[in-house]
């Protein structure tokens, strides 16, 4: 898939006032500073249709951005940011809960992690809980070109090790970075074929 057309829809604090759910929806969570921003820049060749290096904490809200008047892409607050209150981490385990169980037309969520550390506690326990839901999500590793192919590879394994200790399967996985655009192509054919599916899925229901 190519993206040739990417606009900015709007951007909420409440779940119930994102825009209709008519169409296929892909959101992208991570911790702050994981390169959500970048990645979201990448897959949709702009330079600053999602900002980068935002004060972590300092705008917490859903984005929505409309791609190819097809299918939304939803930027979601990151979590993690050491410094935000425990009132503002409150108040974003709400919205993200709210979005998460009340958006009927999310397809898919990608989480993002560094390629370069360890499973971190606060990834883990995400994606535990999109398990636990039975919601679909992807891992995508960022910032690969930082560390060389053995490296990636190991961090791969170790994903993959840590959730077969509950899980019988493992999500997806892409390797990215938005210095070199890996991954954006396995990304967008990705979506692709879920967006396929989901109008296949709304043709067999009229
Ligand atoms: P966000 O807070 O998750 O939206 O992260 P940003 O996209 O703002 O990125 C955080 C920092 O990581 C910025 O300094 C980016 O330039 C850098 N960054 C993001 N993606 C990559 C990447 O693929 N490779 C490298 N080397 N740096 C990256």
């Amino acid at each position: 898939m190519n993206v040739k057309q990417a606009e900015f829809v709007m951007s909420n604090s409440d779940p119930a006032k994102c825009p209709k759910p008519d169409r296929p929806e892909y959101a992208f969570i991570g911790r702050s500073n994981v390169g959500k921003s970048s990645l979201i820049n990448m897959l949709t060749n702009r330079h600053h249709l999602a900002k980068t290096s935002q004060t972590p904490g300092k705008t917490q809200l859903i984005n929505h951005f409309l791609i190819n008047g097809e299918w939304y892409l939803v930027d979601l607050p990151g979590y993690g940011f050491a410094k935000a209150p425990q009132r503002e981490r409150e108040k974003w385990e709400r919205m993200i809960d709210g979005y998460l169980s009340g958006r009927q037309n999310l397809v898919c969520t990608f989480v993002l992690v560094d390629s370069r550390i360890e499973p971190q506690r606060i990834d883990l326990e995400f994606m535990e809980r999109m398990g636990e839901r039975g919601m679909p999500f992807v891992i995508v590793f960022t910032k690969s070109e930082k560390i060389g192919v053995n490296a990636i590879q190991q961090t791969v394994k170790r994903y993959r090790s840590v959730l077969l200790k509950t899980w019988a399967e493992v999500p997806p996985m892409f390797i990215t970075s938005a210095v070199s655009n890996r991954g954006k192509e396995e990304i967008l054919n990705y979506i692709d074929e879920l967006n396929r599916e989901f109008s296949a899925e709304i043709a067999g229901k009229r």
